[in-house]
């Protein structure tokens, strides 16, 4: 695996390269990474990972800063799950001195994340993935189903700026115990571990009440009441229609089930898909 951090560099390693495939990650890589890492390199001739902390996406400065780097762990990672090129940029080769373009994604990116985090949060997002597919010009990009909202933004960013890329979407990669991996897991305190459960145990009671007939804001509610029962507040925990993120009304459709919480200095996320309800 070779390491490049400019354009040109990557553009000049692609040249004449059969089918890319292109995994954009902000480092940290873990077990969820891989899965995506090791699809494409499944898919596709060439893989590409891009390791790039987003500046632009973080709304608290703090999270930013203890966003975990180490980019000799992450190559070996990438290289062992499959990469062929590691994109590695620094924040001006995205960033050039002057840069006033910012990708907006209206309607999906608002509520929820978008809500909590701000409106800078899915517009880092839009902004730097957009400029990342117009980098490395893949075939196909693989996104984790873990971050659902960020999908949904991509695939209508994809659509309305008309790239020619496939969008490909992993499975949640999860810790034996359930809790949806990710790179702010190492920051939880040993006492804060088990709490991090009620994320997945919330998602669990909200798919069991739809199962059990509830309606979508009486099963909602019963999730939130599982949660407290592990002392976990959650800053949303909904019932949504997967593509545009809007509240899920009709159950007899497939709906996600989405939740956010802090568990102590940690905000975590997760999902799960609630299949369609057979009607009564
Ligand atoms: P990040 O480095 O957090 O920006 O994540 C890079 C990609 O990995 C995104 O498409 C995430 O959705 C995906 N990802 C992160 N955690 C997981 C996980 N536990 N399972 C599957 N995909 C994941």
């Amino acid at each position: 695996m070779r390491t490049v951090r400019t354009t040109v560099e990557l553009r000049e390693a692609l040249a004449g390269a059969g089918q890319v495939g292109f995994v954009p990650t902000m480092g940290a890589l873990h077990e969820g990474h891989l899965s995506l890492i090791r699809a494409a390199r499944q898919d596709c001739d060439v893989v590409v990972v891009s390791v790039f902390v987003n500046p632009t996406q973080f709304n608290d400065q703090g999270d930013l800063a203890a966003y975990p780097r180490d980019e000799d762990r992450d190559a070996a990672l990438a290289s062992g799950a499959g990469a062929d090129l590691l994109f590695a940029p620094s924040a001006d080769q995205i960033y050039p001195a002057g840069y006033a373009t910012t990708v907006r994604v209206a309607g999906v990116s608002e509520p929820f994340e978008g809500a909590h985090r701000g409106a800078v949060h899915f517009e880092g997002v839009a902004t730097v993935v957009a400029k990342l597919l117009i980098a490395v010009g893949p075939d196909v990009a693989y996104f984790g189903q873990k971050d659902a909202q960020q999908v949904a933004v991509v695939r209508r960013l994809v659509a309305d700026l008309g790239l020619h890329v496939e969008i490909a979407v992993c499975p949640i990669v999860r810790e034996p115990d359930g809790l949806a991996m990710s790179s702010r897991n190492i920051r939880l305190t040993t006492a804060d571990r088990p709490r991090a459960l009620a994320l997945k145990a919330g998602l669990d009671a909200v798919a069991h009440a739809v199962r059990s007939g509830a309606d979508p804001r009486d099963a909602e509610r019963r999730g939130t009441m599982d949660m407290h029962k592990l002392g976990v507040e959650p800053e949303y925990l909904a019932l949504v229609d997967p593509a545009t993120f809007a509240p899920a009304d009709d159950l007899t459709r497939p709906t996600l089930a989405i939740v956010a919480a802090p568990v102590g200095a940690v905000r975590l996320i997760d999902n799960l898909t609630i299949p369609a309800r057979e009607e009564a």
